[in-house]
């Protein structure tokens, strides 16, 4: 074998290495892409400037490079839809040819349209550092969130609806305390609401006022939803003083009040309307005997 041949061979080898070792990065980075967030939620749910710890070219290219679809809310048709980017978005950093262009420092725009209607939702993201952070969104992530709870403005009346969309706006922000504070006065006044039913009904609970949360939900058991009794034990965190909270615990406990919330204002507008099939249908019924008894003409 010559030299050139041994060299040439030699070459081969490295190329195939190389080709190999790519492809098991390739693999080991798509296995971890379990691990972070969609790109659904991160333009839909994550908080602006919460970063995302990354180095993932595979991650990182489908951001910045690849087609994006995802379904959403969409706040100009009123209801669920498709999104999609209509057009090339290009590496964001220079040529998508130069090696791990997907790396490099800088910002990128994610520009989706709604299929139904070209509604257009914009994510701006920054990534260096190895942190990828979205810094920008229209529209906002009050308004995407704020869509699906519009239902429930006849139920939260005296500015509580007000507050429950702010909740969801400062927790969009990352900030945990004061959207806490937001959900926990909504949570209470729910809570005291039902108490007040209940006492219009003759079935007070004495001493309610004083009792720990956990103990007035359980109270409450008979006009509550049955899943926030069951997990009642969860909501002692809205007992603790508000001094003994932190941004963390705040943040961390914020979906599961809201949550809490949400089902509790399924529960009442489920019953309202209800109630009100019920009485159009007494009132339809009443309609009805009348008709029949004018049809018998009056008694002798
Ligand atoms: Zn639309």
């Amino acid at each position: 074998m010559s030299d050139i041949t041994g060299g040439l061979i030699a070459d081969l080898n490295r190329q195939k290495k190389h080709a190999e070792n790519l492809a098991a990065r390739e693999k080991a980075e798509r296995d971890g892409l379990d691990k972070l967030p969609t790109i659904a939620s991160l333009c839909l749910a994550r908080p602006l400037y919460d970063a995302v710890e990354t180095d993932s070219r595979v991650y990182l290219r489908m951001l910045r490079g690849e087609p994006v679809q995802f379904d959403a809310f969409c706040t100009g048709c009123g209801t669920t839809s498709i999104f999609k980017d209509q057009l090339s978005r290009g590496g964001g950093a220079g040529s998508s040819q130069a090696n791990d262009w997907m790396l490099q420092p800088g910002q990128f725009n994610i520009i989706v349209f709604c299929q139904r209607a070209g509604h257009k939702y914009t994510f701006c993201f920054d990534y260096r550092d190895s942190k990828l952070l979205k810094f920008g969104q229209m529209p906002s992530l009050e308004d995407v969130a704020g869509q699906d709870i519009r239902k429930y403005a006849p139920l939260l009346r005296d500015g509580y609806f007000g507050e429950l969309k702010r909740a969801t706006g400062l927790a969009s922000h990352g900030i945990g305390i004061g959207s806490f504070v937001y959900l926990r006065r909504i949570f209470e006044k729910l809570i005291s609401d039902h108490h007040t039913t209940l006492e219009k009904s003759g079935k007070a609970v004495e001493g309610f006022a004083t009792l720990r949360m956990e103990d007035k939900i359980g109270a409450l058991k008979d006009v509550l939803p049955p899943a926030l009794v069951k997990n009642k034990a969860a909501y002692s965190i809205l007992s603790s003083g508000i001094h003994a909270l932190d941004e963390d615990t705040c943040r961390s406990y914020f979906p599961v009040v809201r949550a809490a919330i949400i089902e509790i204002l399924e529960q009442d507008l489920r019953a309202r309307e209800e109630a009100k099939a019920a009485a159009a249908l007494e009132v339809e019924i009443a309609r009805l005997a009348g008709a029949v008894k004018s049809a018998a003409g009056p008694v002798k």
